[in-house]
């Protein structure tokens, strides 16, 4: 591990403490904490008005009972989470978490990565998330709106276009929002379109929002690549995952000119040298609901499936998780680096072990944190919460024209903060310093709360 600055270590053992078994939520604070060194050398307010200390504090933790009957007739019980962390740029604001591996830990990290992330986009929007250990995996569609109902009959009293604002993340598409945000209308007798984003086109959704995250991320990427006067053309991409992040990216990466060879999903990967299939993945994906391993017969043209294996075994230039914490490891980072991959950028929030960013820094490939990388998503979602303000919805291409244009004034923010606190070309560093910047300044002009 990096050491602290001395000021620092102090707040991270206490958050350790406080907080235990929260191994992902330390991990996150932690590698926040390690770039914070130079700040705190050069503005000594920022550690002596506590602002740090307070940002590693939730606002307000929420948990709850989450019961509904499954289509047998029995009584299922999940544990709901809305962790609201800072709002002092704007509502809490960050997705919701289906998936089974959900507990307070997770929860708190993502959060505490929105903050910064949201910082970064430069927009109004403070930081949150939230979920439940709920599988939706193998639930029927009534089972998975039953549980959205009862989800919702709590999470309304908590949320609103000015307090909280959800939106989708693992488990959690179109769909799901769909039923949630149909609960929150009923509830409330208010149809209040900005209190959720990722909502439908025909009911209050945004343009590009659904691909927004996985085309931020490949924006960011040929960000890079122009500054090193290079581009996608031609360039093997391996993506992880096959949800909504991933899928996007890939089509993003395509339209660019780079070929994705692999994509995953828990089960394995597929390998496909002539380029993935992609309107094949989405049918799988998204229309059967289907598992990746059905690509490799469907395709039939040599592309196979691997079973069980990390997808960072296949030699690539581009590296684009978009799947989970912690899915691409140190030895995962030592396989890349030994097939020549130059670029790694994080379309999911902290795919990256530590270890794995140490090896690609000590290797020299380029890393981009998914603070920045993968902001898309959420700079679209304030972009659908303007739209509704208003009453207005652009177009599809004036929403990409902004996306674009966001993506690249955060590649220009990481590299000139990085370059101003002595560490050029560090994009990890130049994302935390410049996210934590702008949200303590706020926490300062707003006193003690
Ligand atoms: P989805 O649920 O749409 O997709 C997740 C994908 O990752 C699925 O293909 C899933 O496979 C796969 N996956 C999950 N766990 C593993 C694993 N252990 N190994 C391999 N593959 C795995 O989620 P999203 O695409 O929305 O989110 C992906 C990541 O991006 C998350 O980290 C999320 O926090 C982040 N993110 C998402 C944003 C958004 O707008 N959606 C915004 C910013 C970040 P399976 O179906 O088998 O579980």
């Amino acid at each position: 591990m990096t050491s602290l600055h001395e000021k620092l270590h102090d707040i991270y053992d206490e958050v350790a403490q406080r907080n235990p078994g929260e191994t992902e939520f330390h991990q996150a604070v932690y590698e926040v904490l390690t770039s914070l060194g130079p700040v705190v050398a050069k503005h000594p307010e920022y550690a002596d008005n506590a602002v740090i200390h307070r940002l590693c504090e939730p606002e307000r933790q929420i948990i709850f009972r989450v019961p509904w009957v499954d289509d047998s007739g029995a009584v299922q019980i999940n544990r709901g989470f809305r962790v609201e962390f800072n709002s002092a740029l704007g509502p809490y604001k960050g997705g919701l978490r289906f998936h089974p591996s959900v507990y307070l830990g997770i929860v708190k990290f993502l959060g505490f990565e929105q903050i910064f992330k949201n910082s970064l986009t430069g927009l109004p929007i403070g930081g949150g998330k939230g979920g439940s250990d709920f599988d939706p995996k193998g639930r029927s569609p009534q089972e998975v709106m039953r549980f959205c109902q009862s989800f919702m009959t709590e999470l309304y009293r908590h949320i609103g276009e000015y307090t909280d604002v959800p939106a989708g993340d693992i488990g959690v598409g179109t769909r799901e929002i769909g039923y949630l945000f149909g609960q929150y209308k009923r509830i409330t007798n208010r149809w209040e379109a900005g209190v959720f984003t990722g909502k439908g086109l025909t009911w209050g959704g945004s343009q590009v929002r659904t691909e927004a995250t996985g085309y931020g991320t490949v924006f960011f990427v040929d960000e890079i690549l122009r500054a090193a006067g290079d581009s996608f053309d031609g360039k093997r991409v391996v993506v992880s995952g096959s949800g909504n992040v991933a899928v996007y990216a890939i089509e993003k990466v395509q339209a660019l000119g780079g070929i994705v060879v692999a994509c995953s999903d828990s089960g394995g990967y597929i390998v496909d040298d002539k380029g993935i299939d992609l309107d094949l993945v989405k049918e799988i994906k998204e229309v059967r609901r289907g598992r990746i391993d059905e690509y490799a017969d469907a395709r039939g043209n040599g592309a196979r499936f691997v079973a069980k294996q990390s997808v960072w075994e296949v030699p690539c230039d581009i590296a684009l998780p978009c799947a989970t914490q912690n899915e691409l490891t140190g030895s995962d980072a030592g396989a890349l680096i030994e097939s020549g991959c130059r670029i790694v950028a994080e379309g999911a929030n902290m795919p990256c072990t530590p270890d794995a960013v140490k090896y690609f820094s000590e290797a020299g490939v380029t890393f981009a944190p998914g603070k920045a990388a993968n902001a898309g998503g959420v700079a679209t979602s304030a972009l659908e919460m303007q739209q509704n303000a208003s009453r207005d919805s652009w177009t599809f291409e004036e929403t990409e024209a902004r996306l674009a244009e966001i993506m690249g004034r955060i590649h220009h923010t990481c590299l000139s903060t990085a370059d101003e606190y002595g560490q050029p070309g560090n994009y990890a560093a130049g994302a935390n310093i410049a996210g934590f910047i702008r949200v303590a300044d706020a926490m300062l002009a707003l006193g003690l709360v």
